[in-house]
């Protein structure tokens, strides 16, 4: 347990300030340097963590340029950032960072004839790609972090893809680099430069100076594969010089030597890249086998069928993948050999002119390679999803229990396709001898293997492992002619190995490289020309910063939350691994919704799980354990966390932010003995809601007017704009008055021969909107059911959601045991809900709060728990009774709710399809930009209207004639005041749809 604060390098304060105030007079940006903003930067994808100097967001190229020019002037170190997912550390450092992917994202130009785009540094690959779909286009290079790896990172790493037997590393297609020295000069790299500007003439020269001599060395150590990224390009430096002039070096394109310089020459403001053609038809198959070895033995068949890429993922990403909600959806599909067995995928995907081209090379491979099971797969959407498993690869692995975790410190070595089986026989030889086990992945066709051994980076004898197998993999390295990077770069991890690898002649070579670009050694210092030392892979990691004590959660801490799942608290701080999937901003998914809008790194789940793992690890300078849970700054980044649930799902990590910021909120409240009144009064809304219904209708006149409104607008804290939620009279006052009405009137079942179901007593559809508690009623009643109300609490969502956990843990007991009793009591065949929320509250949240009741009854319960909708559909063809529907004049479009879609997908859709047939469709929306309170508050109604605008009320605007289904009670709330038309629950349009000619004798 560490309880005294991590004391990390000291940066002079008083040099720092002068940086600062600069910067912040001069930079029309955003200027960050306060010790959380900081440390939100101290961390890539990497396992390293570096405090820098400060943070830049440049509102412009041209504020870039202005930025790197102060930075220089006070001999400030500079590091350009993009996404932040590099993986080698190479985007961590005692710098200021320089941050181009909020707004330095503009395409400038597309020429479509001559295949070519213009962009800005910070532009995203996937953006890229949308606005050239239709051009029929793309940028070849195809990271698996497309959806948020920037242009200028990608240069900055040559980055290479899936496709790179096709369409090679980025280098291959960069034309023309804009860039900024260290010195502030900016310049326009590209081939013939030197023929027309005397700085560029100068540095060309001098670069030839320095690779000349070293051609026999560069000969005789660069390898010669298609993946390799170690150090500098000099190989394609060689060959540009020697195929000019040698006095006019005409042929030489300087822009080629800063693709995978990691920002240690100069920072990318613009690249003008050359694109390639669209393929036409994609193709994929999916071949299963028992072991990795296995599935490398027939690799050379799998090439010889021409593919576009051959991707391997291995037995320990697919027992991963079984364990995440959403992919273990992929897993299920997944080829398996006769022996029940899956050790290891192969992806082998092929582009071409036609369908049919594309199916003889599935059934040469097939041929080829009889004894594996395969799948096929073609068209846009069938394919995108069966690549999401492989895409996921990577993080997912952070997700492998325990204190060993496949780290990534010798992950991107790349050897000769032809010797990959034999070069992963002799590293899977050095990981046993250290007594561990790796996981392998990733990119066969080039040989580039993704390999992580396991390895505890949380002591020494780790740590000297780790350092063990990195020397013992940088000289088989050697010995198979490979790279130790074919894709990720050095980094710090790999730049301390270099020397093995490259040999010292060559190192010098790169060191007089970059002091002609940059001489003073203010560019990313110490990567790329790192000491050779090995143990400088093991310094400043995220678990120990400052290279002395490791760093942990208080053990003491008794949380409100079990963290079981997550391998216990400690990890669940650590499980985020800084990938960035979170950064998304292309549709197809929901986290996350603030970032989408915002596109603020403190935005992203990322940021917020590294705030709070800063904040309750000690990191950001607090003594006591009370100010580390309530610290500001971290509050800041989760003020506008919708607690979505998105992250618990599409994080490959599992990151549960909206659990653990409920958990910090929970942990402040106790310190601070109180929960402030509105966040009572809002965690509190059933009795409100009750109250209101109590005095309806008064409550709905008092509801609509403009004083009333803006009185408890004002009181609340909620934006003025804000329509007042409905209100209605009780559920269970109809309900009680009905059933005496209809008595002895059932039909064919009796009641007492009726199965009974219990309807969750939600606040929302009791006494809110009893609308939908009525249509419920109704609907199960004609599928031959005995409905039952029970009496029953809160289910604590509102509760759970504001963190008053406590109030949570002793209200949600209460309820949970009262519905345990009332569905052994009632001998209920299901526990059905309406609210998304509340029914998320029983599945997800009551299994992890500490509260008094049994976890077998809670489990129990959970598994008998559904959305009503829902499991009509499911139990489709075991309900006493079906009734007829009327064959539907409309279409119906379903919006289903944040929490539905992450725990479990938008399954309201199945009921409304088997009445609508085609006519229905899921929209493919993210949040609704409600969640909760979180639209009503005045502070967050203006990003809940922005949150709506990115995906539904726009997916609406398309759909004006169809009927809307959603069930959530906020997302129908948002799609009134968005763009005032009514949402129903899928309930209500269900009983809507039902056939009153043939109810009454509708038979089981
Ligand atoms: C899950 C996962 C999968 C990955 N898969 C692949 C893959 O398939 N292929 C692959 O090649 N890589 C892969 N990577 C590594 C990484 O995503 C890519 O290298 C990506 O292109 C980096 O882009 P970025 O915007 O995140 O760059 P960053 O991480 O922000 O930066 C990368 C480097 O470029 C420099 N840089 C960034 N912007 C500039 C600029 N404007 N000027 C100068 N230098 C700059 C930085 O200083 C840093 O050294 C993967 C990483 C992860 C986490
Ligand atoms: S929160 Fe999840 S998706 Fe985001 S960086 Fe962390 S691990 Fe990746
Ligand atoms: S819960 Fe939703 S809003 Fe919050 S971090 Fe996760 S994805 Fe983002």
């Amino acid at each position: 347990m560490q309880n005294t604060p991590i004391s990390l390098p000291v940066i002079d304060e008083r040099a720092r300030r002068r940086v600062h105030d600069d910067l912040a007079e001069r930079v029309q940006g955003e200027v960050r340097f306060s010790r959380g903003d900081r440390m939100l930067y101290a961390t890539d994808a990497s396992i390293f963590q570096v405090e820098p100097i400060g943070v830049v967001i440049p509102a412009s190229i041209a504020d870039g340029i202005e930025a790197v020019r102060i930075c220089a002037k006070h001999g400030s170190a500079i590091l350009p950032r993009g996404g932040g997912t590099a993986l080698a550390g190479q985007t961590v450092n005692e710098a200021v960072v320089i941050d181009f992917s909020a707004a330095c994202r503009s395409i400038e130009r597309i020429d479509a004839p001559r295949r070519r785009a213009v962009v800005e540094s910070g532009v995203v690959l996937d953006q890229l790609n949308q606005a050239l779909v239709p051009f029929g286009l793309m940028f070849g290079p195809d990271v698996a972090t497309s959806s948020h790896a920037t242009i200028g990172g990608m240069i900055g790493n040559n980055s290479a893809g899936a496709n790179s037997i096709l369409f090679g590393r980025t280098v291959e297609h960069v034309v023309a680099l804009d860039v900024v020295l260290a010195d502030g000069r900016a310049l326009r790299l590209e081939e013939g430069a030197s023929q027309s500007n005397a700085d560029i003439a100068v540095l060309t020269q001098r670069v030839a100076d320095v690779i000349r001599p070293l051609a026999g060395e560069i000969r005789k150590r660069f390898p010669k594969i298609l993946r390799h990224t170690d150090g500098l390009n000099l190989d394609l430096m060689l060959a540009q010089i020697e195929a000019s002039d040698p006095k006019r070096l005409e042929k030489v394109n300087l822009a080629h030597l800063f693709c995978g310089s990691e920002g240690t020459l100069g920072t990318t403001l613009r690249a003008e890249v050359s694109l390639v053609e669209r393929p036409k038809v994609r193709g994929l198959a999916i071949l299963g086998f028992e072991s990795v070895e296995d599935a490398l033995a027939p690799l050379l068949e799998m090439l010889a069928t021409k593919p576009s890429a051959v991707e391997l993922v291995d037995d320990m990403v697919i027992e991963m993948a079984k364990r995440n909600a959403l992919y273990s959806r992929d897993v299920a599909v997944m080829p398996t050999p006769k022996s029940g067995r899956l050790g290891a995928v192969m992806y082998v995907q092929w582009f071409g002119a036609s369908e049919s081209e594309i199916t003889s090379r599935m059934d040469d491979l097939a041929r080829r390679i009889p004894s594996a099971p395969m799948a096929r797969h073609m068209g846009a959407a069938q394919m995108e999803a069966a690549w999401r498993l492989r895409k996921a690869g990577e993080p997912l692995l952070h997700a492998v229990p325990g204190d060993r975790k496949p780290l990534t410190f010798v992950e991107d070595t790349a050897v000769d396709p032809a010797r990959l089986a034999a070069f992963v026989r002799d590293f899977r030889a050095i990981v046993e001898r250290h007594g561990s086990t790796a996981a392998y992945y990733a990119h066969a066709s080039v040989g580039c293997l993704h390999i992580r051994p396991l390895v505890c980076a949380h002591d020494e004898q780790g740590l000297r492992m780790m350092q063990a197998i990195g020397s013992e993999v940088a000289d088989l390295v050697v010995r198979y002619e490979g790279a130790l990077s074919g894709e990720h770069g050095d980094g710090r991890v790999r730049s301390p190995l270099l020397t093995r690898v490259l040999g010292a002649e060559l190192m010098e070579g790169i060191r007089r490289i970059k002091a002609i670009f940059d001489p003073k050694g203010l560019m990313n210092p110490g990567n790329l020309v790192a000491p050779d030392d090995p143990t400088l892979i093991t310094s400043k990691l995220r678990v120990r910063p400052d290279d002395r004590q490791f760093v942990h959660a208080p053990a003491d801490t008794q949380t409100f939350f079990r963290y079981d799942g997550e391998g216990g608290f400690d990890h669940a701080l650590e499980q985020c691994n800084g990938a960035g999937l979170c950064r998304r901003l292309t549709p197809g998914g929901t986290m996350c919704p603030s970032f989408r809008v915002l596109k603020d790194e403190k935005q992203t789940t990322r940021g917020r799980a590294n705030a709070l793992r800063l904040a309750i690890t000690g990191q950001l300078g607090h003594a006591t354990a009370s100010e580390r849970w309530q610290d500001p700054f971290v509050q800041e980044t989760l003020d506008l966390c919708l607690s979505c649930k998105a992250c618990k799902t599409e994080c490959p990590s599992n990151v549960d932010l909206s659990k653990l910021k409920a958990e910090y909120a929970a942990q402040a409240f106790w310190r601070r003995g109180r929960v402030p009144w509105r966040v009572r009064a809002l965690g509190r809304v059933r009795s409100v809601n009750r109250l209101a219904s109590a005095i309806w209708p008064v409550s709905d006149v008092l509801r609509r007017l403009a004083p009333v409104r803006v009185a408890v607008a004002t009181a609340l804290g909620f934006a003025p704009e804000r329509s007042l939620p409905p209100v209605g009279p009780s559920l269970r006052r109809w309900m009680e008055r009905r059933t005496s009405k209809r008595a002895g009137v059932e039909g064919p079942l009796t009641l007492e021969d009726r199965p009974t179901v219990l309807l969750m007593p939600d606040c929302f559809s009791q006494w809110s909107q009893p609308q939908v508690g009525r249509a419920a009623v109704e609907l199960l009643e004609a599928f031959g059911y005995r409905v039952v109300l029970p009496h029953a609490g809160c289910c604590g969502r509102a509760a759970i959601s504001c963190g008053m956990l406590a109030e949570a843990a002793t209200v949600s007991a209460q309820t949970a045991q009262s519905l345990i009793d009332a569905m052994k009591r009632e001998q209920a065949v299901a526990l059905l809900g309406l609210e998304p929320s509340c029914v998320s509250a029983v599945k997800d949240d009551w299994l992890d709060l500490k509260m008094r009741v049994s976890q077998q009854d809670l489990q129990w319960l959970a598994a008998r728990t559904w959305m009503a909708e829902e499991w009509i559909d499911l139990a489709w063809d075991r309900h006493p009774r079906r009734p007829r529907f009327m064959e539907p004049a409309e279409h119906v479009v379903l919006h289903a709710h944040c929490h539905q879609k992450a725990l479990w997908g938008p399954t309201s859709h199945g009921l409304l399809r088997r009445i609508f047939g085609d006519r229905a469709s899921v929209l493919q929306t993210g949040c609704c930009g409600m969640a909760g309170s979180f639209g009503f508050k005045a502070e967050t109604y203006p990003l809940s209207q922005q949150i709506a605008q990115l995906d539904l009320l726009p997916k609406l605007a398309q759909s004006p004639e169809s009927l809307v289904a959603a069930p959530g009670t906020s997302c129908r709330h948002q799609i009134h005041d968005g763009c005032g038309r009514t949402a129903l629950h899928p309930v209500e349009i269900a009983v809507r749809a039902i056939d009153d000619r043939f109810s009454a004798n509708a038979s089981a």
